[in-house]
């Protein structure tokens, strides 16, 4: 036993740097297994319940991909507007049906902490595929994967966050698992998108150290990881502010022309007009890596 097995997956600060070495050993055999073989029988008979209340292109089909090639099946529930939600079904409810059918159940819903009120009624392993500004475990462990793929180690790094900190939940759950890690953090934001203090709590406590900065050109000349993110424009309630905000961080060419030769650049997708199309092609551009990686950690 791995200390994993019929455990809810709801926050990274389950996890230990032993945690992760072996969460990667895994990721590392199923890529292998998939680039070999294509599937396998480990999880046949089995059936995972993606419940999805959010949209969602990477997460749930790469959930869908892992359950299917390693010979499980899903239940798709993608549009919660043709289920019982519509209804008036509550969440404790909808949870409670989909365990009797499943062993596991994934959940994206809106609300901060709905993965845990999932998992407190349901006695099946639940995992957090993203609860609203919250936290995205599963993307964080894929994001810290591809750092370590392409760069060969996490300690001594320069950790560049850029974009919306207070309501992607990607870099809450990223800078949270990187404390484990002896890096530098430079968070990059406009000032009415800050780094949320519950994140910055965690970086103090763990004793490392940050600056905060609305100026990208401050990092991108010693950044080994440039981690850009898209504004979210579903958490503003004013929508002028988002517009005025929207387009503050682009990677063009431009800029990627000040960065160092061994870095990369990480966005969780979708991307909107953070990156250029012109980077895609730059041995620098990991975010093609990184969906990649999500099927085989997850
Ligand atoms: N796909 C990511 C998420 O669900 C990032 C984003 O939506 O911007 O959090």
């Amino acid at each position: 036993d791995n200390g994993f097995y019929g455990r809810d997956i709801l926050s990274v600060s389950q996890f230990d740097r032993a945690k992760l070495d072996y969460i990667f050993g895994v990721g590392e055999e199923m890529r292998m297994l998939v680039e070999r073989f294509g599937s396998a029988d480990l999880l046949q008979g089995k059936i995972l319940a993606n419940l999805f209340y959010e949209p969602s292109t990477r997460t749930s089909s790469s959930f869908m991909a892992a359950m299917l090639r390693l010979g499980g099946q899903v239940i798709p529930i993608n549009n919660v507007q043709y289920s019982s939600v519509t209804k008036g079904e509550s969440l404790p409810d909808t949870v409670r049906t989909l365990e009797s059918y499943s062993d596991v159940i994934v959940i994206r819903h809106p609300e901060v902490g709905s993965a845990a009120t999932a998992a407190h009624y349901a006695s099946k392993p639940v995992i957090n595929a993203g609860d609203g500004v919250g936290e995205h475990p599963t993307q964080a462990l894929l994001d810290l994967f591809t750092v370590q793929e392409a760069l060969g180690a996490i300690d001594g790094l320069k950790i560049a966050m850029v974009g919306d900190l207070k309501f992607g939940r990607t870099v809450h759950s990223l800078t949270k698992l990187l404390v484990n890690y002896g890096v530098e953090f430079v968070f990059v934001s406009p000032d009415i998108l800050r780094m949320p203090k519950d994140v910055i709590d965690v970086v103090n406590s763990s004793g490392h150290s940050y600056v905060e900065t609305e100026d990208v050109h401050d990092c991108i000349g010693d950044a080994d990881v440039l981690y850009i993110t898209r504004v979210q424009k579903e958490r503003f309630t004013d929508l002028a502010e988002y517009e005025a905000v929207k387009d503050q961080y682009v990677v063009d060419p431009a800029l990627m022309s000040k960065a160092k030769q061994r870095m990369i650049v990480m966005h969780p997708l979708p991307r909107v007009n953070e990156i250029s199309y012109a980077i895609d092609n730059d041995p620098r551009a990991a975010y093609f890596d990184q969906m990649r990686n999500g099927m085989y950690i997850r």
